[in-house]
């Protein structure tokens, strides 16, 4: 049975107060106050965008979903984990002061920022699931904690994925340290000889024992490693290195993967909501001021985050001759997160839009 697809179409160059009225508009077209009970903590992931970027999620789109929340007497939390890249949001600290500076703290939006991996992205919970490549998967603890569900997706294009939107915000914007660095696959960090001041905290942290002093410098035994990513995460001169360049299939069936651990069980209690504008060809996590690659579409929601991401490329295909993945990355095939996440159970890919 095909899914249902509400869009709240806006005109391009819209206000952030027209993109809050559209999110309202779809959460209550859709009727998404039925995942929400009153008392129920309700995890509002949002991306704040890396220093420097200004084409993230407005603000007020999320203002908007806390408002609903409140409406139905939910307890609404914006959330999300910290990144395995050094940037502005490699830990909880910096994550939550460097939000605040994007317009996403307590007395822009009403409604704290909670990270759901904990202080250093290592507070996570093993899901289990029928997946094709895992079993179980690691996701951050306290999106398993909440009761409710509300992704709230600015899509974009993406380096290794094509598109990055719903499906992504779930599978690797939810996935602990350790979940993202399954995802990457089974590359391995290396030191850079030249940055590192052998200070010693990557070897204190190392869960494995697999980093030594060798030569001057700081030398991770591969063989032992478990692509777990602390030392990443607690070097302060940027002298662990990984490489970001894995496969893209792979990529693609582990961020679908990851997304069936976030919500299963709690089908119920999930809405997904893609904000169409300003959408550019990298993604948010890029720290530099990118220039929007189509014009701006409107707002969508949905109970199935297949069908929201499928109507999200289409309706960028109508208006644009190929899609927003097509017109980012060419070489990649987006489709892949699609029609794996459709294949594990995670949704379909069939849907009517609904216009609102
Ligand atoms: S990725 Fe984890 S296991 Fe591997 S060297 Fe770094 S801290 Fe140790
Ligand atoms: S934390 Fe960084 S600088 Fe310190 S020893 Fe490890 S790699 Fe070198």
């Amino acid at each position: 049975m095909p899914s249902t697809v509400y869009f709240a179409s806006l005109n391009d160059g819209c206000s952030p107060e027209e993109q809050a009225e559209g999110t309202k508009k779809v959460f209550d077209a859709a009727g998404a106050q039925k995942c929400i009970s009153p008392g129920d903590f309700v995890a509002i992931k949002v991306h704040v965008g890396e220093k420097k970027n200004t084409t993230h999620l407005d603000p007020a789109a999320a203002r908007a979903v806390v408002e609903k929340v409140k409406a139905c007497k939910g307890l609404p939390f914006l959330t999300e984990t910290s990144t395995l890249y050094k940037g502005e949001r490699d830990n909880a600290v910096k994550h939550i002061i460097h939000a605040y500076r994007h317009g996403f703290g307590f007395e822009q939006v009403g409604a704290p920022f909670i990270m759901a991996d904990g202080l250093a992205g290592n507070s996570e919970i093993e899901v289990p699931i029928a997946g094709e490549l895992n079993h179980s998967v690691k996701i951050a603890r306290e999106i398993r904690v909440a009761d409710a569900l509300m992704i709230v997706s600015h899509p974009t294009g993406h380096m290794s994925t094509a598109l990055g939107a719903c499906l992504k915000n779930l599978g690797m914007g939810l996935a602990s340290r350790m979940g993202k660095m399954r995802q990457h696959s089974s590359m391995k960090p290396r030191v850079l000889l030249e940055k590192c001041r052998i200070c010693g905290k990557c070897i204190e942290w190392c869960p494995e024992g697999s980093i030594s002093r060798k030569e001057g410098a700081a030398y991770i035994d591969t063989e032992k490693c478990i692509g777990c990513g602390e030392c990443l995460a607690v070097c302060r001169f940027g002298a662990v290195e990984y490489n970001w360049g894995q496969d893209s299939e792979f990529l693609q069936k582990q961020i679908a993967e990851h997304a069936l651990g976030v919500i299963t069980g709690r089908e119920e209690k999930c809405f997904f909501i893609n904000v169409m504008v300003n959408m550019t060809k990298d993604c948010d996590c890029q720290g530099k001021n990118q220039k929007k690659l189509i014009p701006d579409v409107g707002i969508l929601g949905a109970f199935d985050p297949v069908a929201i991401d499928r109507a999200t490329l289409d309706l960028t295909a109508e208006r644009n001759g190929r899609n927003l993945a097509e017109l980012s990355y060419r070489r990649l095939s987006s489709d892949i997160q699609l029609r794996h996440a459709e294949k594990i159970g995670l949704g379909t890919m069939e849907y009517k839009l609904k216009e609102v």
